[in-house]
């Protein structure tokens, strides 16, 4: 870019006004779920007889069979219709980053020369689309292509434009998951039955147990001018280079500070456009960085709120473009400033309405949440090293354990209050907890629960999985990362923690203890067993780090070998007894993630290396020889002794801008030999070992150079963008 470009570009970010949002003369509550096919409209639109059967599906998971769902699909298409939809598609979550679709028209010849509108049952409940070019792992060989998606009648289709998305599954012709919706519901499954089977030691009437997730998705705004003259941000999501602004985020003024207006513009419409979809936001601030911000919904069903998640980051995509920004949501888009995650805030409740996270009134109450609570922190004891594995990625590793939230190591933090608690139930002797008050009534002898057990003030930051209140805060997903990987092992993580829960108590009530009394031995047992999980202090401390490894907690930072936790032999066993994956879709998933990774670091590498040779050395070297050439006029016109004098600064800058140059040319080069070198290399693992250690240090090495000749270099010539220019939205 030549500067006059650049100033160009940077001077229209600047001038731009917000655009008009389209005021709807309605309160949400009127256009909510307005493009959604829910409980409200199947009753409009299918008969009594077939929406009692859709409800059975829904809730109870019964079998669609074709003639119902041939009356489903025609009711759909005739509320779509009206909305304006020519189209329909199957709308699923492969294992690349995003979703998948492939549109069909209703069209259909109706057998007399003329066109008709068609959309059968068939259509709706199973399509075949070429699988060929998505990720399988090795699962699905070329000549066996055939994939199947399935339709999930647990999340409504919806209209966007003129097409009828449809949420489906997407497996591989011989069953196996090529996707992240078919795992989650296994998972889901799993912690229903696991989590109802524990529930009806309290209450009987409990059957069923939802897993719920409330997602805050943070994100980055740039003006798309000056994304569109950033070659990495368009490649690589994230800028490979660029020195610190003078001002960014030591001033503390972004966070929660007043919305500027062209973002405020841009926030309103996409709340629109999001309620309209039926996803239910509710909250959203500045964030720390600037040009950061956050939106978070109220939180769902597991498996509907991450459906709502992919929506959610495809229309922000959409929306920003509309206003003239790009929607960054790269985990760590700007060096020096904080990057982007998505708290995954996760609890259980029961169809009886209770949350099992909330303190109760009884103390029956009190020995359930606390049963939850601690069977909860012994899943993630036991599999802390695989859900790190979870949300580990080329672009979040650039977060994790960077002094900034999350750290490399998973532990929970569960505040002062609840500590207390389960250290006097440690400690607390039977004798004292099972005096038998009055005819029925139990004393545990647990102290009383407040309603809220922390306030916002008692937070720790630095947890990677924080209990707060009713739920469980897990930090450490990435921003761009689908959630599901992470509640998939969370949800299968508890549900195994919970069966042995139960295995183990039933055992004592079969040797002829009381219920109670064998719920409280078995808590106890487990509040010692997973101590080393339970950390209070600060996570992002070296002592921590030494700590934890002294606990047998997992510590690796390296993004590959973090991944080798999918294929422990707890890992496989754990997800084949709860039916979630089998060994064969944990090889192949982690096959694939092990590409991604690979992929994403040379692409970066590659991107950067030209950036360096093609914008970066020729304009330092332009500079350089402006110098060179003052340096000689004043050699003309100075008395040689005085000249040295005056062209000393001159001679400063010559000199440094050579040693930046030729450490980067040099090592751009050494860049591509290592990229060579991983590139034979045939194991993936091994290939992504070699790309994590010796092609990905040297970027940041290089980095370091090219951010010195940024401070150095006229800024009249300079090719890219800079920090400043970048993050400070007017
Ligand atoms: P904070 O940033 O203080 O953690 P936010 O208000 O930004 O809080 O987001 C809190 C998120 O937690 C929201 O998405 C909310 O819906 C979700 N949430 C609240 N209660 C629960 C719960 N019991 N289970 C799951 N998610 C919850
Ligand atoms: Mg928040």
């Amino acid at each position: 870019m030549s500067s006059t470009l650049r100033f160009q570009v940077v001077g229209e970010a600047f001038k731009k006004k917000p655009i008009e949002v389209p005021n709807r003369e309605v309160r949400p509550s009127e256009f909510f779920a307005k493009y959604v096919f829910n409980r409200q409209k199947m009753r409009t639109f299918l008969s009594d007889d077939v929406y009692e059967k859709m409800c059975d599906v829904i809730d109870k998971g019964t079998k669609l069979d074709l003639q119902t769902a041939d009356a489903v699909a025609e009711g759909m298409k005739q509320w779509a219709m009206k909305l304006g939809a020519t189209h329909c598609t199957h709308w699923f979550q492969p294992l690349t980053e995003g979703t998948a679709e492939k549109h069909d028209g209703f069209v259909e010849h109706d057998g007399k020369g003329g066109m008709i509108e068609e959309f059968t049952g068939k259509q709706l409940v199973q399509q075949e689309p070429d699988a060929s070019s998505f990720p399988s792992g090795g699962i699905r060989s070329t000549f066996e292509a055939r994939g199947y998606s399935a339709w999930d009648p647990a999340s409504p289709v919806f209209v966007i434009g003129d097409t009828l998305m449809i949420p489906t599954i997407f497996i591989s012709y011989t069953g196996e998951a090529l996707d992240y919706k078919t795992p989650l519901k296994r998972a889901l499954k799993a912690v229903d039955k696991a989590a109802t089977a524990v529930a009806q030691y309290f209450y009987e009437d409990v059957t069923k147990v939802i897993s719920n997730l409330g997602w805050e998705q943070e994100y980055f705004l740039v003006d798309e001018g000056l994304y569109a003259a950033r070659p990495d941000l368009v490649m690589t999501g994230r800028t490979l280079m660029g020195h610190d602004s003078a001002k960014n985020q030591q001033m503390d003024d972004h966070y929660f500070g007043s919305i500027p207006r062209r973002v405020a513009a841009f926030m309103k419409d996409l709340e629109i456009q999001a309620l309209e979809l039926g996803i239910p936001c509710k909250t959203r601030h500045n964030e720390v960085a600037p040009n950061q911000f956050e939106l978070a919904p109220i939180f769902e069903e597991t498996n509907l709120a991450v459906d709502h998640n992919m929506l959610m980051m495809s229309l922000m995509h959409d929306v920003a473009r509309k206003h003239g920004f790009r929607c960054l949501l790269h985990e760590k888009p700007f060096a020096g400033v904080n990057g982007s995650g998505k708290h995954n805030n996760w609890s259980l409740s029961t169809n009886t309405g209770i949350l099992l996270h909330a303190p109760g009134k009884t103390e029956l109450d009190n020995l359930r949440f606390i049963a939850y609570i601690v069977e909860t922190l012994m899943a993630v004891h036991k599999h802390n090293g695989l859900l790190k594995a979870s949300i580990i990625s080329a672009t979040n590793a650039h977060r994790l354990g960077a002094n900034e939230a999350p750290p490399a190591i998973i532990s929970s933090f569960i505040g002062k209050q609840l500590t207390d608690l389960l250290t006097a139930l440690e400690e607390s002797d039977d004798d004292k907890l099972f005096i038998i008050k009055g005819k029925k009534s139990l004393s545990l002898d647990i102290p009383q629960i407040p309603e809220i057990l922390l306030d916002n003030t008692d937070r720790n930051r630095t947890s990677p999985f924080a209990f707060t209140g009713n739920r469980f805060e897990f930090r450490a997903v990435g921003s761009q990362a689908n959630c599901a990987a992470a509640m998939i092992v969370l949800n299968t993580a508890v549900a195994e923690a919970l069966t042995n829960f139960k295995k183990r108590v039933d055992k004592c009530i079969e040797e002829g203890m009381p219920k109670i009394k064998a719920i409280v031995a078995v808590v106890r047992e487990d509040i010692k067993a997973c101590k080393p999980i339970h950390f209070e202090g600060n996570g992002y401390s070296e002592a921590w780090r030494e700590e934890a490894e002294k606990r047998g907690l997992d510590v690796e930072a390296s993004a590959p070998l973090i991944l080798d936790n999918y294929l422990r032999e707890d890992s496989i066993e754990m997800f084949g007894k709860m039916n979630v994956m089998t060994k064969a879709e944990l090889i192949a998933r982690t096959d694939i993630k092990l590409e991604t990774y690979i992929k994403k670091v040379q692409i970066e590498a590659r991107i950067f290396g030209d950036l360096c040779i093609n914008h970066i050395i020729p304009v330092a070297t332009r500079y350089q020889s402006q110098l060179i050439d003052n340096v000689h006029k004043m050699g003309e016109i100075f008395p040689a002794e005085e000249a040295k004098v005056v062209n000393a600064n001159n001679l400063k800058l010559i000199k440094q801008i050579s040693e930046h140059s030729i450490f980067i040319t040099e090592n751009v080069d050494r860049l591509i030999d290592a990229r060579r070198v991983a590139n034979r290399i045939e194991d993936t693992r091994e290939k992504a070992i070699a790309y994590h250690d010796t092609v990905a240090p040297l970027i940041e090495e290089i980095r370091y150079h090219v951010d010195k000749l940024e401070l150095i270099v006229d800024d009249e010539i300079w090719p890219l963008p800079k920090y400043r220019e970048m993050l400070f939205i007017r």
